[in-house]
């Protein structure tokens, strides 16, 4: 069953690599065009560049060695019932009794000014979360201790690098001190280090997937979110889009950041996506190489 799976996903990836679009692939990309700040058409032909630099050879050495390592973490035992798919981010059951029908939320650029509060909206809904955190946010003690509540209310934490560069503009050298930072300075606050990466506009070179690896966390960007476009920095608006875009899907893995009209729709979101029958997913239950050190 498993390895059915990964070949669809290595032929997914051929034909992609061959030029011809999938729809996830597209989904994707709309979502990568649309993410924050600033992304431009050029940092995007910059990923579709590097994407395709890379040889396949290399791209089926690492589909087999993440099933090799998915074989050991069952043989030890840890109870994962989802894993990512590396190909269009969505959360896939591993075992037949895990639920299809479900939605990841993610929350990105935190902690910032709204951070907590969204946690405890989260909390009063019992609604699972992850949030991608960024060391630059982490240096103040209020920094800490906002990062240190989150973790304590049972929310994921992930890495979202230190100073929220792009990446594929940078030296190596810059890339590992990005990444590997974080995880010291979480590991620090919380006694934990993150399970997953989520790299600034999803843009990752062949040398952050590879230091990803090396840290043991599952690479994740996304398959939809708004809250950046204009039009949906509104409340109203950012929790009708949220629940009726057509790219929610079983497996939708929402990019949602640190906002304050983020904070205020999350009530709708969460509301609008359980009434159309979605569960949302445990981050608990994904599937990564080292859960934290607290395998076994
Ligand atoms: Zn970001």
């Amino acid at each position: 069953m498993k390895k059915r799976i990964i070949s669809v996903i290595a032929i997914v990836a051929l034909v992609a690599m061959s030029g011809c679009q999938s729809t996830a692939e597209g989904q994707v990309e709309h979502a990568v065009a649309e993410e924050e700040e600033t992304q431009n058409e050029s940092s995007i032909e910059n990923q579709e560049g590097q994407e395709s630099e890379g040889t396949e050879s290399e791209e089926e050495a690492v589909d087999e060695h993440s099933t090799a390592e998915l074989e050991d973490s069952q043989q030890s035992n840890v109870d994962y019932s989802y894993e990512v798919n590396p190909e269009n981010f969505t959360v896939e059951p591993l075992t037949e009794e895990a639920e299809s029908q479900v939605a990841l939320l993610t929350f990105d650029d935190a902690p910032d000014g709204n951070a907590v509060e969204m946690a405890e909206i989260l909390k009063e809904h019992d609604a699972p979360a992850i949030f991608f955190v960024n060391g630059m946010y982490l240096e103040s003690e209020e920094g800490k201790e906002k990062l240190k509540k989150i973790h304590e209310m049972g929310y994921e934490i992930g890495n979202h690098t230190y100073t929220h560069p792009t990446l594929t503009d940078i030296s190596e050298e810059q890339q590992r001190e990005e990444i590997v930072k974080v995880n010291d300075l979480v590991e620090e606050i919380t006694g934990e280090r993150p399970r997953f990466f989520r790299a600034p506009h999803g843009l990752n070179t062949d040398y952050t997937k590879r230091v990803a690896e090396e840290e043991d966390m599952v690479l994740m960007n996304w398959t939809y979110g708004y809250d950046w476009e204009p039009e949906y920095q509104e409340p109203g608006a950012l929790a009708d889009i949220m629940v009726n875009t057509a790219y929610l899907n079983d497996g939708a893995n929402l990019l949602m950041h640190d906002r304050e009209w983020t904070k205020e729709a999350l009530d709708g979101i969460i509301t609008g996506l359980r009434e159309k029958g979605y569960t949302l997913v445990d981050p608990d239950l994904i599937y990564s190489p080292n859960k934290g050190g607290q395998a076994e």
